[in-house]
């Protein structure tokens, strides 16, 4: 069966998710949406994608860009489509759009988990989304908090955890956004990460604190997780090895900075110079002196491309297709990692 996939919302995610779609041997992409004509219509009208406005066709016939219908004509020709629209238009869209033309819908981490009742992370919980209608894929930086705390769960048994969030201030093509010369705490205590984590992780005792810095690049996440069983920490490195979408990235290389990992990922020839795995610091996963029970890392995460990978993953859960591993590996081998 091939799966017919429509992207609502062609911005940061929805492009890269388009692309991904369009690599899948089992999923067919019918089209994109535009709100707005810009660079990103040309690029995608470039790639051959259908166009469908959501907002008029006005803004694209001045820019000479022949459309292809609007959302409701794509609509009418998908299985399922990814929202990737800014926070809170997808859960109108899921209510007004979707429900009514019965198909199914993915939304992603700016909505939260009540949108949908499932959140997803393909390592944690594939089967929860099997053969559901609507499910989030949670932001970036709860999906990297998931793989790695997943992983080290699995190894040791996690009895708690303390995570704090340091967050790039906006994407790097975005110009609205900071800040650009403060560090700006998030005055709420848990922050919603911790909740967040927990819609995938249900068991999991989490409390998290964050801030966001002057970058566009990636966040950095400082974990202190207390487990079960002890640690030591050339298994903690073998561990993380081990675990799919998750890098050992080491001093040694030079990968020493969020900046540095960005370029090694553009040297890597990726796509857009993308690292959809979590980076895992190989010199700086720990254990304190005191006790082997307290796991210490940090670990950064690529806000735009992380969560790709999941929503490949999610929406063959989605359309019944039970094996996982088998999923993740499928969707692992388009992107090039492991
Ligand atoms: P974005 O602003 O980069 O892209 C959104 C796109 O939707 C834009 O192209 C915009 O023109 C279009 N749009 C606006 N209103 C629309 C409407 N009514 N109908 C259709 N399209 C419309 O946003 P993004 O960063 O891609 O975020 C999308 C979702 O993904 C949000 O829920 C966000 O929280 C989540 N997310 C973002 C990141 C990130 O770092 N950028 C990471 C993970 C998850």
């Amino acid at each position: 069966m091939t799966i017919k996939v429509g992207i609502n919302g062609y911005g940061t995610i929805g492009k890269r998710v388009a692309d991904a779609v369009a690599s899948q041997k089992d999923m067919k992409l019918i089209g994109v949406t535009a709100h707005s004509y810009s660079f990103n219509t040309e690029i995608a009208k470039k790639k051959g994608y259908k166009i469908f406005t959501t907002a008029g066709d006005g803004d694209f016939k001045l820019n000479g860009i022949k459309t292809d219908g609007d959302i409701k004509n794509l609509i009418e020709e998908v299985d399922i489509i990814v929202d990737a629209t800014p926070k809170k238009i997808a859960q109108d869209n899921l209510e007004k759009l979707y429900k009514p033309s019965k198909i199914k819908g993915i939304v992603q981490g700016g909505e939260k988990h009540q949108v949908t009742g499932v959140s997803f992370v393909a390592q944690c919980n594939y089967n929860e989304a099997l053969n559901k209608d609507f499910v989030r894929v949670v932001s970036c930086n709860t999906t990297g908090l998931c793989r790695t705390l997943n992983a080290v769960d699995k190894a040791y048994g996690i009895e708690s955890v303390h995570a704090t969030m340091i967050r790039r201030g906006a994407d790097p093509w975005d110009i609205y956004h900071g800040p650009i010369n403060a560090i700006v705490p998030v005055l709420e205590m848990p922050s919603h990460h911790g909740p967040d984590a927990k819609s995938v992780l249900h068991s999991m005792e989490i409390f998290t604190t964050a801030l966001s810095v002057p970058s566009t690049l990636m966040h950095l996440h400082t974990v202190i997780a207390d487990v079960r069983k002890k640690v030591n920490v050339d298994d903690a490195v073998e561990m993380f090895k081990n675990t799919t979408r998750v890098r050992i990235v080491r001093n040694a290389e030079h990968l020493r900075s969020t900046a540095e990992i960005m370029e090694f990922a553009r040297d890597l020839g990726r796509l857009r110079g993308d690292m959809p795995e979590i980076c895992v610091w190989q010199e700086a996963i720990g254990i304190t002196s005191n006790s082997h029970n307290k796991l210490l890392y940090m670990q950064a995460v690529h806000q735009e491309s992380d969560v790709i990978p999941e929503n490949i993953d999610c929406i063959r859960a989605m359309m019944g297709f039970k094996d996982g591993d088998k999923s993740i590996k499928m969707t692992n081998e388009t992107f090039g990692i492991k």
